[in-house]
């Protein structure tokens, strides 16, 4: 394939380039003290974008978005990652928008779709429970059909965002005689529904970054049913292959090597020709991986699905980062520990801490090798 970009794809990359430069909110890159004051800013930044269309870069023009090309998306992202742009995690965007464009009705479509767009409304994703994570289709939150409504109940975990999302989007089981992958739906459900809890989880970052929510006798209209009844576990596996390109792994790698290089340049001392070398190494990973994702920007744009692609990607980027992340702290050493939120100097002490969930959200590697032996290579099971 050919890496160079298009007169068109470096045009809007110079257009992307001065937006972050001059178009974004005076704090953006200021560091925050909370998640909370991250998610004001964050709120923001999804409202800037939305006027130029760019929060929702893919979805087609009559939903809000500008139609975007994979490769168009891959530049976007690329940058925006580079710059630690806050804000790029949106589940509305990446994965119920599709969903509910290919399976729900005209009225959710209107109701759901151009609040996403226009950065009113945040969606968090309710798959996880407490027996159900890797082996999701194990659910057992159950959604009970009674006259004109759905009644929820049951508890999810590890819901990223829940304690701000607007919405929810909530795979239930509708069915439980019929085989687990059968018998499960999927509703939109608004996050202030009477009878949800939200409990907060704080992670080993210390940041409040997800939730355990809880589900007594909650109420909703039938119409939030999305796509057919039992048949939400089809719409579940299709919204998760809208999480595709690792492009925004591969930026934020990309700029913590370049931070490092820059600190260990400043240094009045020489290091190591270990920590040398470590870093020579994961330059090269980062050049490799941004190669992936071009190859997977390159295929979705000729029509190809690239599944096993994208796992390979998912996981070599997850893994890399706590390398990098590993690297950077023995580095910054004590400044990298001390540092503030957003500082510079805690890009280190974060993501040493952050990235170790990077191998378990969206996937865990173990299952991500398995998909790619199994389904990718053709290995066999046992
Ligand atoms: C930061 C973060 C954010 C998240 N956000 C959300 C969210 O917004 N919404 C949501 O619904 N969920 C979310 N999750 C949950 C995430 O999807 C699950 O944690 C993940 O799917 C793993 O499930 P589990 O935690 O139940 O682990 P388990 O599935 O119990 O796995 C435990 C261990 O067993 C291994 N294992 C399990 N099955 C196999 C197998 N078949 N072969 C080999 N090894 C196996 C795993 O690799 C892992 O090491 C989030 C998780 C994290 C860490």
């Amino acid at each position: 394939m050919d890496f160079r970009l298009t007169a068109e794809q470096a045009a809007f990359q110079r257009e992307v380039a001065d937006f972050i430069e001059s178009g974004l909110p005076a704090r953006w890159d200021q560091g925050f003290d909370s998640v909370a004051e991250q998610m004001e800013v964050e709120r923001e930044v999804m409202k800037r974008l939305a006027s130029r269309r760019w929060l929702a870069l893919p979805w087609p023009e009559e939903f809000g978005g500008l139609g975007a090309t994979p490769m168009q998306q891959l530049v976007f992202n690329e940058l925006m990652a580079y710059y630690r742009v806050p804000g790029l995690i949106n589940m509305g965007v990446a994965w119920v928008g599709p969903v509910v464009m290919l399976y729900g009705t005209d009225t959710q479509k209107r109701d759901y779709l151009s609040r996403i767009a226009d950065g009113s409304d945040i969606w968090c994703t309710l798959y996880s429970e407490p027996g159900a994570g890797s082996d999701l289709a194990a659910m057992q939150t159950r959604a009970i059909r009674d006259g004109d409504d759905y009644v929820i109940n049951g508890q999810k975990i590890w819901t990223s965002f829940g304690h701000y999302a607007d919405w929810g989007w909530l795979a239930a089981r509708t069915d439980p005689d019929a085989p687990k992958h059968r018998g499960i739906s999927t509703f939109a459900i608004k996050m202030d529904t009477p009878g949800i809890t939200i409990r907060p989880l704080v992670n080993m970052a210390g940041t409040h970054e997800f939730n355990e929510i809880f589900f007594e006798d909650v109420r909703i209209p039938a119409a939030n049913l999305v796509g057919e009844e039992n048949r939400g576990w089809y719409h579940v596996a299709v919204g998760l292959d809208f999480e595709r390109s690792s492009i925004g792994a591969t930026s934020t790698a990309r700029r913590s090597i370049d931070d490092l290089v820059a600190h260990i340049r400043s240094l009045p001392h020489s290091l190591s020709p270990v920590v040398r070398h470590r870093v020579a190494d994961h330059a090269v990973s980062v050049q490799v991986l941004r190669n992936m994702c071009y190859n997977i920007a390159s295929m979705q744009g000729s029509g190809i699905v690239p599944t096993r692609e994208a796992q390979m990607a998912k996981l070599f980027g997850a893994e890399l980062a706590q390398r990098v992340a590993v690297t950077s702290l023995q580095v910054f050493s004590m400044e990298g520990q001390a540092a503030r939120a957003g500082s510079p100097a805690h890009h280190n002490q974060y993501p040493f801490l952050r990235t170790v969930a990077n191998t378990v959200e969206g996937g865990t590697s173990e299952v991500q090798r398995s998909v790619i032996a199994t389904r990718g290579l053709g290995l066999p099971r046992e």
